[in-house]
């Protein structure tokens, strides 16, 4: 992967990527931030956690101009969730950049709140469409400076019903401004959008394809109804799981799957569609602080969230199709890393799970839930992947000496990493 050095970015943006901790350019960005900074418009086929929100804000960022304090750019995505998320990663790209003010805007929100702030002047506007129209239409937002309009997880926005307000949008947009459009999948109604609304877009495709997502090493196991949130704990305890997004496919199942774990003293808490914003908001922040190990979720209530540093999706349930597989299980893995995702799969689901498997061009392997001596073994396992790893990365001179000390005589240094491991398994 390129550099960030090498893509004509602005010092201030490439300093806060700097403090972002991101070394390297991903595809997505190494492909789309020279073109989008030549301001040509892209069409970009790209999977949430490639890094496409660097990708189209770095080249709007870079446009826009300070002094003139009104909105230059409008990035309309599907969910609340993802405006926040977005805003959130530009202001972090702002930073050094004196005065440049992000707002996001969506429904549950408090419209005069969000009033206040626009009147006072804001260059960047993030939001759901049906929010951005409703400011359009009170005159709170005035479309004439727009340079940079960005579609983000398209294909999530009409598959919301946003069509319409997109295109309003859009119409209601300087001609002459750029539109970066991204999406996961390309489906016709996209391409349509994009030959009536953007200017000989350059194509950039990331992946060979969406049903290839790379890394995620997906397991699916075989279950029972009765023993199915046993065998998901003994699958958190084999694998070591630290924290994960479960995914049921109804708020019920959310529920008992909360409570249980509760029970089983998991740090847990649950997510589903119908809870109030301000609640969705704090579940969030806890799983994303880490205060909360793991979440229980819908697919409506995840549509959208980014959650870092996740090892594992599970699907409690089967989802209803391969697209909901994909989207749920795309939340592990993000920018690269590596990532595993469970499938618990009863009788009851074996068809439409072979349907899902059949879509699949990586292959799911299946796998029995492990024993109690399996998961003795797992476990031992798991940690001696983490020596490895630790051997290969970590400066452990100061520890030899120790080591070397007190194995000389009575101890090898056989019996003294087999006593640690030991006690690593019991802790
Ligand atoms: P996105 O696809 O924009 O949702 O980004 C997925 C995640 O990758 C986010 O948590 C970003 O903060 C992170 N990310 C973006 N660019 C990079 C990069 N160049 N290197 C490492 N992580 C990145």
């Amino acid at each position: 992967m390129m550099n960030f050095d090498d893509l004509n970015i602005s010092d201030e943006i490439k300093k806060a990527i700097v403090e972002m901790g991101f070394e390297k350019a991903t595809p997505i960005q190494k492909k789309a931030i020279p073109i989008g900074l030549k301001g040509m418009d892209i069409t970009a086929q790209a999977q949430t956690g490639s890094g496409k929100t660097l990708a189209f804000s770095i080249p709007i960022l870079q446009k826009i101009f300070v002094p003139d304090r009104s909105p230059q750019a409008i990035i309309l995505c599907p969910t609340r969730e993802l405006c926040i998320q977005v805003a959130g990663e530009i202001e972090k790209l702002a930073k050094h950049i004196k005065k440049l003010k992000v707002l996001a805007v969506y429904g549950g929100q408090s419209i005069g709140k969000q009033t206040r702030v626009l009147k006072k002047g804001v260059h960047i506007v993030v939001g759901t469409p049906g929010r951005v129209i409703d400011h359009i239409q009170r005159k709170n937002l005035d479309l004439i400076g727009v340079e940079s309009v960005v579609l983000d997880e398209a294909d999530e926005m009409l598959d919301m019903g946003f069509r319409e307000d997109i295109e309003t949008i859009l119409k209601n947009t300087p001609h002459q401004r750029q539109t970066l459009l991204f999406s996961a999948t390309i489906p016709r109604q996209i391409r349509r959008i994009a030959e009536n609304y953007q200017k000989n877009p350059k194509f950039i495709k990331i992946g060979s394809n969406k049903k290839t997502i790379p890394k995620i090493t997906q397991y699916s196991f075989k279950t029972n109804p009765k023993y199915k949130f046993d065998d998901l704990c003994n699958l958190f305890e084999a694998y070591d799981v630290k924290s994960a997004l479960i995914f049921c496919n109804t708020k019920k199942g959310v529920d008992f799957v909360f409570k249980n774990l509760k029970k089983n003293d998991y740090s847990s808490d649950a997510l589903h569609g119908d809870m109030t914003q301000k609640i969705r908001d704090k579940v969030m922040n806890k799983f994303r602080n880490g205060n909360v190990r793991f979440l229980v979720a819908t697919d409506v209530a995840a549509r959208g969230l980014d959650i870092s540093n996740l090892d594992v999706v599970v699907n409690y349930d089967v989802p209803q199709n391969f697209d909901d597989y994909t989207h749920r299980i795309g939340r592990t893995a993000r920018a690269g890393n590596a990532g595993f995702a469970f499938t618990l799969v009863t009788s009851r689901d074996s068809n439409l799970f072979d349907n899902i498997k059949k879509q699949s061009k990586v292959r799911i392997i299946e796998k029995d839930i492990p024993s109690d001596d399996e998961i003795d073994m797992l476990k031992s396992k798991v940690i001696l992947e983490r020596v490895k790893n630790s051997i290969k990365n970590d400066d452990l001179d100061k520890y030899k000496k120790l080591i070397k000390n007190s194995s000389s005589k009575t101890f090898s240094s056989d019996d003294i990493a087999s006593a640690l491991l030991k006690m690593m398994r019991e802790n």
